[in-house]
């Protein structure tokens, strides 16, 4: 959310820069030519000032690009990375560049505009393609510095060095993922391709309705669609933008919920009558991407709890971040006898919860402090009367635990009676786009009819 925010601050902060270039240019001309303002328009630049948005396309190979721009020829290029600790400089000596080019190189780098930035933060294992200098081939480099935009340094046919940065091509394509759930849904859906920051959205949000380590069984499935920008070059996803509509079926009990954004242009989310996806009080106050799944739970769920234990039980691993249920104040965080280390949060006059066993508190936790909902407030442990790592989980109503199981707890904002028409179109909307991809899916199935098109995945 919060990226979304800096995205369009940043956004408003180029076009009043943008406005500004195009008034000094006016004054600019005004004084120098005094034209008239209707030849003043032609003479305005056709792009705006140089910035990230109108980068020339990078293209595959440092050979491609020197036959663009025609360069001094490179023949055998080749790859390396920038090894840990190694700078441009270094690395192009162990590539055999010699002192006198790699100051050239580094020189024309610098030159660009936040060079010098560019070079203090190239990542580590970056991708170098290189083809080294001869009296026939010009030296050249294609840097793919960050997961948007290359620089690509060259020899003109004059020896001279040359450098400029490329955005990289990125198309979108919306994906519609399907998945059965046969054991631990995260590592297997990992692995089945889903980005994970879809998955992490996904549980973050089902995370307010449903206890992943007990209502999630085996043969349960669920669909998500969200887009995503791929890197034409690399065929590798780039980002995810946020998922536009989310269902789990769990033992016939279906939720879905679609992606609806506020006055402020924040992705909410709502079931198909407006009901705010969210709750007061999150189920799973804990990484559910790091739960373990233990089936023998899920047939006999209350096996294994005595009558006397007033709450959750998560296993995770030692480390997995806990968040904070729902907004409120630090109330205790500290040893709190056999729960060990232990937070306590006040909600609201009716609601508490308590998080017991923990390794450790988040840094900014202490008594007083309000939080949000999904902060982070500690990391599991195995302080106190434990046997392994586990979050214990409380929810305290009018101080007496309660089973956050069963609790009806209180829903987050529903959609305003004013939106409910712009919100059930929006709905519709997405689920032809659902139907849409489902139909070509199923073409393709026809079409090859030997292989399994289809975007099923069986999660393991
Ligand atoms: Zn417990």
């Amino acid at each position: 959310m919060k990226k979304v925010f800096n995205n369009s601050l940043l956004a408003q902060f180029l076009t009043v820069i943008g406005l500004l270039f195009l008034l000094l240019f006016c004054f600019y001309t005004n004084k120098t030519y005094s034209t008239p303002i209707k030849n003043n328009l032609e003479n305005l630049p056709s792009k705006r000032p140089s910035n990230l948005l109108n980068l020339d396309e990078s293209i595959d190979t440092i050979f491609n690009l020197v036959q663009k721009v025609g360069a001094k020829p490179v023949v055998n290029t080749q790859k390396t990375r920038l090894k840990k600790n190694e700078t441009l400089s270094s690395a192009l000596k162990r590539i055999n560049f010699t002192n006198y080019h790699i100051n050239k190189i580094i020189n024309t780098i610098s030159k660009l505009s936040s060079g010098p930035k560019i070079l203090s933060s190239l990542p580590v294992g970056m991708i170098i393609e290189y083809s080294n200098p001869s009296d026939l081939t010009g030296g050249a480099l294609k840097l793919n510095y960050t997961k948007t935009k290359d620089i690509f340094v060259w020899q003109d046919i004059e020896n001279n060095y040359k450098s400029q940065v490329f955005l990289r091509p990125t198309r979108t394509e919306k994906t519609l993922i399907k998945g059965i759930i046969k054991n631990n849904l995260y590592i297997s859906a990992i692995k089945s391709g889903i980005p994970e920051n879809t998955l992490l959205e996904m549980i973050s949000l089902l995370g307010f309705s449903i206890d992943f380590q007990r209502e999630v069984r085996s043969g349960d499935s669920f669909e998500v669609l969200f887009t995503k920008e791929i890197d034409i070059l690399s065929e590798l996803v780039i980002q995810t933008k946020p998922i536009q509509y989310v269902s789990i079926n769990l033992s016939g009990n279906k939720l879905n919920f679609f992606k609806y954004e506020d006055k402020f242009g924040y992705p909410q989310y709502y079931d198909e009558n407006g009901k705010s996806a969210k709750r007061t009080i999150m189920k799973t106050p804990i990484n559910g991407a790091r739960l373990s799944s233990r089936y023998g739970n899920r047939k006999h769920p209350i096996l294994g709890y005595t009558k006397m234990h007033r709450g959750l039980d998560f296993a995770a691993p030692s480390g997995t971040p806990i968040f904070a249920a729902g907004d409120g104040i630090i109330e205790k965080a500290g040893w709190n006898g056999s729960y060990g280390k232990y937070i306590r949060i006040r909600h609201t006059g009716t609601y508490k919860t308590a998080y017991a066993h923990l390794s450790g508190f988040h840094k900014n936790i202490s008594i007083g402090k309000r939080v949000l909902q999904g902060k982070i407030i500690g990391y599991v442990g195995t302080t106190g009367r434990s046997t392994g790592p586990h979050l214990h989980y409380e929810v305290i109503k009018n101080n007496i635990q309660v089973n956050p199981m069963t609790i009806k707890l209180p829903a987050g904002k529903n959609i305003p009676k004013t939106d409910i028409n712009n919100y059930k179109s929006q709905v519709q909307k997405i689920l032809s786009q659902k139907i849409a991809i489902e139909k070509s899916i199923q073409g393709k199935k026809l079409a090859i009819n030997e292989h399994d098109m289809s975007k099923t995945l069986i999660l393991n």
